[in-house]
């Protein structure tokens, strides 16, 4: 598919309740399996999509990025989820020539030092391995919700992707609030990310994820060290053209 190409939504779409999580990923199946992703990080919202996506299909496509940097409270959810479920997760890793390059000439840490090294970083790391992983898709599934901070208040609950070959994204939970998730995740008894109960609303790379405090914004322990605006790693760029 090309880039520029503009998108039209595809047919039923303006007809179905978008608020109804099984509705949208039936749609989502029957339009795009088996070129259907699902983008997981092992947070709250993740596991909860994959409960619910599995419902639907049972071979759906889960996929992960491993950044190398990853908590190992977030390895341990993504084997609880394999077993739980019976199925395979497709890990992808970066680069190792790009990492090994980055760490001898920058440090193991240079994200801390500019929002161009954590850029760069989050590149390697994550959004290289990404456009591998979505290279084959027609359209990918996401956890992203409109509460979770200022760069997700547009989301919609179904968007062209440009930045992926105008491919299509789903973000099923685009209206949910945290308290919805942690209902769906305690209602199914999935397993969840232990970090969660110990202050980790969002949880990412473990050098650039801290606990937040009662009140903060939910991505507030996100590279907490930058503004909120600039509070992505570039997987959710809103080039939508
Ligand atoms: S979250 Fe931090 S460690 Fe992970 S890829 Fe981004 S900058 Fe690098």
């Amino acid at each position: 598919m090309n880039a520029t190409m503009p998108l039209t939504m595809p047919p039923g779409w303006d007809q179905l309740d978008q608020s109804d999580l099984q509705a949208v990923l039936r749609f989502a199946v029957k339009q795009f399996h088996p070129k259907l992703a699902l983008a997981s990080s092992f947070g709250l919202e993740d596991v909860a999509l994959i409960h619910a996506l599995l419902q639907v299909t049972p071979d759906a496509r889960v996929f992960a990025l491993d950044t190398g940097r990853l908590p190992e409270e977030t390895y341990e959810c993504a084997e609880a989820i394999r077993q739980r479920y019976g199925i395979n997760i497709h890990w992808y890793f970066p680069d190792s020539g790009a990492v090994e390059r980055l760490e001898r000439e920058k440090g193991i840490l240079s994200f801390r030092e500019s929002v161009e090294n954590r850029v760069e970083c989050c590149g390697i790391r994550k959004v290289e391995p990404l456009n591998r992983a979505l290279a084959d898709q027609t359209a990918w599934i996401t956890g992203q919700r409109r509460e979770q901070s200022v760069t997700r208040l547009s989301l919609n609950v179904l968007e062209p992707d440009g930045a992926h070959g105008g491919i299509w994204k789903f973000n099923p939970l685009a209206e949910w609030t945290l308290d919805d998730v942690w209902h769906y995740v305690r209602q199914n008894d999935i397993p969840y990310n232990t970090l969660h109960d110990a202050g980790y609303p969002s949880i990412g790379c473990a050098p650039c994820t801290r606990a937040i405090e009662p009140g903060e914004d939910q991505r507030a322990g996100r590279w907490w060290w930058e503004t909120p605006e600039h509070k992505e790693c570039g997987l959710h760029n809103r080039n939508n053209g």
